[in-house]
């Protein structure tokens, strides 16, 4: 890295309650699992805690509810070293939650937003100083879109540069097409972002993740791949949050788009090799061991 990032990241913050069962419940039936953990989670806080492991001087935006899990999650983003002063306390809210069911072949989740249903244009404007503070700003799509659409608005006008990643995908407005400087979509995502018309200049933003097959790019108009690390894969949960974390620490320290997609491709290849999402997200110095 050239200098210490300052990164905010816009987003939502969850608190994952996972059971492990061997038999998945039918309709109507109960059954017994295995284990029940909480894990801090939302593809926010994730990314957050992505890019302040590999160094980033990170802020995060959000909303949690006054309830305990809210506060544990922002006790969580304040032991990895992440200012929590941009995330509101909404009372009477829950905080949002994703109940997971996990067995061998088959997951279930359902989420329920809570307090993240609260990130409201007003909600970034009040910390708006976060967002024109920073070097880039990185947003994904789990709060409400029009708060996103703000706070594209006020880094434009600072001219700080926004990654996009558009997960989960729902459909983009002009505003965030034009307003973003990268987008970062999966597979999926780019085949359900293609059912939007978009220009050639769109386009070129597009920094494509293939998972196991590593991540295409634009360099001055032309497309360019780079290959996955092979290494053995633990869980791929949150190897998109690591790789976006990563990438906006290295564009936000100055370093050329190419070096930042090599870096971020390393660093999501470390997250796989490890269980959990944010358990799972590698140090710098892991990384740049890892590309010696
Ligand atoms: P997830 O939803 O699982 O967090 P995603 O679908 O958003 O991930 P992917 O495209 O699957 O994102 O993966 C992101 C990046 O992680 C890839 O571009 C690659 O750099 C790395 N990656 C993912 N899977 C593997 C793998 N099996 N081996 C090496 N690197 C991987």
């Amino acid at each position: 890295m050239q200098r210490i990032p300052a990164v905010c990241v816009v987003g939502s913050l969850n608190m994952d309650l996972t059971i492990t069962t061997k038999k998945m419940p039918k309709q109507g039936e109960t059954v017994i699992g295995e284990g029940f953990e909480t894990y801090p989670g939302g593809k926010g806080a994730n990314q957050a805690v992505a890019a302040a492991r590999v160094g980033a001087k990170v802020t995060m935006i959000g909303a949690v509810g006054t309830d305990t899990f809210g506060n544990s999650l922002l006790e969580n983003l304040s032991q990895e070293g992440i200012n929590v002063e941009g995330i509101s306390k909404i009372s009477d809210v829950a905080t949002g939650v994703a109940s997971i069911i996990m067995s061998d072949h088959d997951n279930r989740i359902i989420v329920a937003s809570g307090a993240n249903a609260y990130v409201t244009p007003t909600l970034i404007d009040q910390h708006r100083e976060h967002i024109y503070n920073s070097d880039i700003v990185l947003v994904q799509l789990e709060t409400p879109i029009d708060a996103i659409v703000r706070t594209m608005e006020i880094a434009n006008e600072y001219d700080i540069p926004v990654i996009v990643n558009p997960a989960p995908f729902r459909e983009l407005p002009e505003a965030i097409l034009t307003g973003s400087t990268f987008l970062t979509p999966n597979e999926i995502e780019l085949v359900a972002m293609k059912r939007q018309s978009f220009s050639d200049s769109i386009r070129e933003k597009i920094i494509l993740t293939k998972g196991a097959e590593g991540v295409q790019f634009f360099e001055k108009g032309k497309s360019k791949v780079v290959k996955s690390h092979k290494v053995k894969v633990a869980d791929t949960t949150g190897a998109g949050d690591t790789f976006n974390g990563a990438l906006a620490a290295q564009l936000g320290s100055g370093v050329l788009l190419a070096d930042a997609v090599n870096y971020a491709n390393a660093a999501a290849a470390l997250s796989v090799t490890k269980l959990g999402a944010q358990s799972g997200m590698p140090t710098d110095e892991e990384v740049k061991q890892f590309l010696k």
